[in-house]
């Protein structure tokens, strides 16, 4: 094997933890500081899933995720970056491929979820929820409700690499069948996103109690982390699974008094091969920002932001929207992504025209070859189109592309007169495509059977 081929890993510690901050005027002594200064100092995690908190405002905005729940309750859940050397955004709503219109992912309990995107230097970005099980009647239903809310998430483009954890307040160490059922429903329902339990994952989990409330005497894989109970738990998805190191807990923040649960600990080699996963055009233009720079990833947004102006325009002077451009298709789960730019014509008889598409290496494609509908089903037409973009600088399609895909290079498009050049182009074929009304088929033949039938 040659060592120079291995991708460098990157290791990452991450605490989910319950700070148990709501009781704290009860408490003799403020131990909130000295909680934050554990999980940095002692555990030295570098990013923190806590639950039932209050991130410090000295911590900046930049650092914290974090929804106060409120009615009677002045804490929530977070998300809270501790190492200056890792990044973190809130991640509030998510689009999927079938719909332009976007889904927020808290709804349930708002503030007793946090969802934000992680980004380390050298490794793609990993999506990060704290959740709160909140008793509410029944935690069991407001889990459910919980895990409803992020199935979207999962079916976007941050999907694909995530990290799930906190206190749950769901057990499954219990002999009461009633309540073991529904722990595991919630398990079940957490599993369909295709999260994977973290502890696992390793060899050596952290053990279980000889008084676990399930009654197997420490044979079990419950892992006390709220007295005997086991409430806080940790996902990761399968693209994450194997590079899991280690899954500990540390029984000392309870005996130092810092809260009443102990907290989660994942060790993390991070590996920097990318992820397939699914793409919208907001994920691609930071694609194409990160391979090709911010003038580049600039085009994308002017392109993107044309097709949402030309839609409304178009809408408005008809009064009713006849054709769409904002559906953005996208090449699936990939690692490669590349978006289309299609007119949708929505009267009937419907159809789909194409313009470009611009693939993440850098390439324009002009979709001479899918161009199905009139007036640029014809070569005559098209060529109108061809002339028209080489006159933008460093562009020459040659005629004898006019029924396949000539390309040309994304960054030619860096110079706003090219660009304007190709707006035109594009303000052009949406103007004026239309679909061609059906052919009028020929009458069924008539069935002798059929006929036979009649007679009868
Ligand atoms: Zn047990």
């Amino acid at each position: 094997m040659d060592d120079e081929t291995q991708p460098e890993t990157i290791s990452l510690r991450l605490a989910s933890w319950n700070l148990n901050h709501w009781r704290q005027p009860l408490l003799p002594a403020d131990t909130r500081r000295a909680a934050w200064e554990y999980l940095t100092r002692d555990i030295g995690a570098q990013v923190a899933l806590v639950q039932e908190a209050v991130p410090p405002l000295e911590f900046g905005r930049d650092r914290v995720v974090y929804g106060e729940m409120a009615g009677h309750r002045n804490w929530g859940s977070a998300v809270v970056a501790l190492d200056p050397a890792v990044c973190i955004e809130p991640l509030g709503s998510v689009r999927n491929a079938w719909s332009r219109r976007r889904f927020l992912l808290t709804n349930t309990h708002p503030g007793s979820v946090a969802v934000a995107r992680l980004t380390v230097p050298g490794i793609q970005p990993i999506t990060l929820v704290s959740v709160y099980g909140v008793l509410d009647g029944s935690v069991v239903s407001t889990m459910l409700r919980v895990i409803a809310d992020l199935v979207p998430l999962f079916d976007s483009p941050y999907g694909a690499r995530v990290i799930l954890g906190g206190d749950l307040n769901v057990s499954r160490a219990t002999k009461d069948p009633k309540h073991l059922a529904r722990a595991e429903a919630v398990f079940a329902t957490i599993r369909s996103l295709g999260l994977v339990e973290a502890k696992s994952l390793v060899t050596e989990p952290p053990t279980s109690s000889p008084e676990c409330p399930c009654g197997s005497g420490a044979t079990c894989d419950h892992v006390p982390t709220w007295g005997r109970a086991e409430l806080d738990h940790l996902f990761v998805s399968p693209s994450l699974a194997g590079q899991v190191r280690a899954v500990s807990v540390d029984p000392t923040a309870v005996t130092a008094g810092l809260s009443d649960h102990v907290p989660l600990v994942i060790d993390l080699e991070l590996s920097p091969e990318r992820t397939p996963h699914i793409w919208d055009e907001e994920s691609f233009a930071e694609e194409i920002g990160r391979r090709h720079g911010p003038a580049a990833r600039d085009i994308i947004e002017r392109l993107v932001s044309w097709a949402d102006q030309k839609e409304r325009e178009l809408a408005s002077a008809t009064g009713v929207r006849t054709k769409t451009l904002t559906r953005f298709p996208t090449n699936g789960s990939t690692i490669d992504p590349e978006l289309w730019w299609q007119v949708d014509l929505e009267l009937e008889p419907k159809g789909i025209q194409s313009t470009i598409s611009i693939k993440a290496k850098g390439d324009v494609v002009v979709q001479f070859g899918n161009m199905r509908h009139p007036p640029f089903d014809s070569t005559e037409a098209r060529d109108e189109l061809r002339v028209t973009l080489n006159e933008m600088d460093g562009v020459d399609i040659p005629a004898r592309q006019l029924r396949w895909w000539p390309r040309f290079p994304l960054s030619v498009l860096e110079d706003p007169a090219n660009l304007a050049r190709l707006v035109a182009v594009l303000d052009r074929i949406t103007t004026e495509s239309h679909a061609a009304p059906p052919a009028v088929a020929d009458p069924p033949a008539e069935s002798e059977d059929l006929v036979a039938a009649a007679a009868e």
